[in-house]
């Protein structure tokens, strides 16, 4: 069943033999009669690579084991959440002490007071927050805050920006620059979308011209400062500062999505990064530690918009829930100590910078694009992409045989050309030689056939 890549084993070969995925492929029969395609969330599918999705039976630092028990080194990291690596024992620790003490009461806990602190008190970017259980109800949130406190409708968006699967962002760009956006998905009214205007990334022409066509009806600008979720789309500086002078200028909102980025390129997100004063700000991911948690955050003056202080409605049964706000806090401590990031982001420029001299060396049509500790595979000859159009959609054919490659050779990714991988403080340079050797030959069986 997995023979595509027989041929090609070496004697050096990182192969793994004797792989079986039996019990996955049992699993995968089973559940495909509980859940739409088996899942409950599309990607995990495996519908944009070759073969079926793995059953995930633990994870342990960088490793994740599979029904069958095969290991793999693991850049998915439940797609961002696990920065410190699976099962970290801080976090573990934390959480079975809070379970002790019974797993929600919908009434405050000091908890709740424990990570705000942490994370107000390293974050200058925001005054108040409110917690959330998902980074779409954080984003969904954040929205409707922008819209309540400026009592404006329209939204602007970015092509090639993933926010959660709220309505009115499922949206994507029509034909034209500034385009009110269609809907991506079908069960949303198309008199949402129009409240949307989708616009091309890093493009200070096309938010220019939606201002001009809609400045005072404008409640927010959101984007992902780090798009992170449709390859790696970085921005430029100056694009980023634009945005935040255009938004000031029109009296309207800008909202940075870091349900990603938070907690990833540093402590303080993308706004530390950059060094750029949104308006609002979302996180999700990392902030819960591996448990469901998100976030949103801004100044004392907008979030007295939220209730009860003010008349933006937003609640939550399992809001701030204590098991999940005993892993965050574990979490965050962590990644508060001083270092940390600095670290993180070294040992991940080293292993990509090895991976693209490899590729270049090769003269394959690879890149490797990064920051901090996220990176992404595209195989392109572009130096940057930087819009969801300069991604040529033919190469994902590349992808997909690398990942079925990698899989092969005990290295997981997320199953998507279209998603970016992130390294942990638990890889360590001895698996990221292993990960970095498999991932040379499966550049090589993936341009084999290819050159002229
Ligand atoms: C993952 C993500 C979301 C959605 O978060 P969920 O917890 O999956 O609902 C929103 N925005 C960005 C930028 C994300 O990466």
């Amino acid at each position: 069943m997995f023979s595509g890549s027989e041929e090609e084993t070496t004697v050096n070969s990182t192969v793994k033999p004797d792989i079986s995925r039996e019990r996955s492929a049992e699993l995968y029969e089973k559940s495909k009669t509980y859940f739409p395609g088996g899942v409950n969330s599309p990607v995990r599918a495996f519908k944009s690579v070759h073969g079926t999705p793995l059953f995930i039976q633990k994870g342990d630092g960088c490793f994740i084991w599979d029904a069958d028990g095969n290991q793999f080194i693991d850049f998915c990291a439940s797609w961002g959440p696990l920065i410190l690596g699976h099962n970290n024992s801080a976090v573990r620790e934390k959480v079975i002490e809070a379970m002790q003490n019974g797993m929600s009461f919908g009434a405050p806990t000091a908890l709740e007071n424990q990570l705000a602190e942490l994370i107000l008190k390293n974050n200058k970017y925001i005054r108040k927050l409110r917690f959330t259980s998902s980074g779409t109800e954080a984003v969904m949130s954040a929205v409707r805050l922008a819209r309540g406190y400026t009592k404006r409708d329209k939204i602007i968006k970015f092509e090639g920006c993933y926010h959660g699967h709220l309505d009115s962002l499922l949206v994507k760009a029509g034909s034209g620059l500034v385009t009110f956006g269609e809907t991506s998905s079908a069960g949303i009214p198309k008199s949402f979308a129009d409240e949307t205007i989708v616009v091309p990334l890093n493009n200070i022409q096309a938010v220019e011209e939606a201002f001009e066509q809609f400045s005072d009806q404008i409640a927010a600008v959101i984007i992902e400062p780090v798009p992170a979720n449709n390859g790696l789309l970085l921005q430029t500086q100056e694009f980023l500062e634009f945005l935040r002078r255009i938004c000031t200028k029109n009296k309207s909102l800008l909202i940075f999505d870091e349900v990603i980025s938070g907690f990833r390129v540093g402590f303080e997100g993308a706004a530390g990064y950059y060094n750029i004063y949104p308006d609002i700000i979302t996180y999700g991911k990392i902030i819960g530690g591996g448990l469901p948690v998100g976030m949103y955050g801004a100044s004392e003056e907008i979030m007295g918009m939220i209730s009860p202080d003010g008349p933006v409605y937003q609640a939550g049964t399992l809001s701030g829930n204590p098991v999940a706000m005993a892993a965050g806090i574990a979490q965050l401590t962590e990644l508060s100590k001083s270092n940390f990031y600095k670290d993180l982001n070294n040992k991940t420029f080293e292993f990509t910078e090895s991976i693209q001299r490899y590729a270049t060396a090769k003269n394959y049509k690879f890149k490797v694009f990064t920051i901090g500790s996220i990176f992404w595979f595209a195989f392109t000859d572009r130096e940057s992409i930087s819009n969801a159009d300069e991604i040529d959609a033919s190469s994902m054919e590349k992808f997909k045989i690398m990942h079925r490659e990698l899989l092969n050779r005990g290295v997981y990714l997320g199953p998507s050309g279209y998603e970016v991988g992130f390294v942990s403080s638990t890889h360590s340079k001895i698996e990221l030689e292993k990960a970095k050797r498999a991932i040379f030959e499966s550049l090589d069986i993936v341009f084999r056939g290819s050159r002229a």
